[in-house]
């Protein structure tokens, strides 16, 4: 079953097909960029952040259940997200309906003062849609530093990890 990947029409970038195809690559699984018309909601005005999971019920209810689309779906977007309890998250998956979301607003080395760099950016955005939707495919997080199943709680974290999973991991997905 393949992947798909929505990107949210205010963070094109053109890096959308490079994230895809090295998604790919770290799964080993199809991916397909798709595009439908889709509300973002649970901005939260006093934090300037989006609910992550209000995000995902819009998911679940209007692109699951109404469009239909079929397989893990992922969301990727520009805008800063956060749950209940954690200052921020990088990304959040819900594998029960199969949909989950990235953002790129901590991925960028502008947010850190550092000079923009787009093979960062996609390294970073593809690591973390991978991570994911390896949850979505069933995986759990990996107590392996380089492995893309760790959960990174900085970027440096995140910077360390490979683009791939480790062989355990792989071997959980059947890849
Ligand atoms: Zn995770
Ligand atoms: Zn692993």
């Amino acid at each position: 079953m393949s992947i798909n990947i929505l990107w949210d029409q205010q963070g094109l970038e053109g890096i959308e097909l490079p994230v895809a195809r090295m998604v790919e690559m770290i799964l080993r699984r199809e991916a397909r960029l798709i595009e439908y018309p889709f509300l973002i909601d649970g901005y939260d005005r006093g934090r300037n952040q989006h609910d992550a999971q209000q995000i995902l019920d819009r998911m679940q209810d209007t692109l699951t259940r109404r469009y239909e689309i079929a397989g893990p779906l992922l969301l990727i977007t520009p805008r800063d997200l956060y749950i209940r309890g954690c200052e921020f998250v990088f990304g959040l998956a819900r594998p029960v309906s199969s949909v989950a979301v990235v953002s790129t607003a901590r991925l960028k080395n502008d947010y850190y003062g550092r000079v923009p760099d787009d093979a960062d950016l996609i390294d970073r955005v593809a690591k973390e849609g991978a991570h994911e939707l390896g949850h979505l495919l069933g995986l759990e997080h990996c107590r392996e530093p380089e492995c893309v199943m760790f959960r990174p709680r900085t970027l440096d974290e995140l910077d360390r990890k490979k683009k791939m999973l480790c062989p355990a991991c792989r071997e959980a997905l059947g890849a």
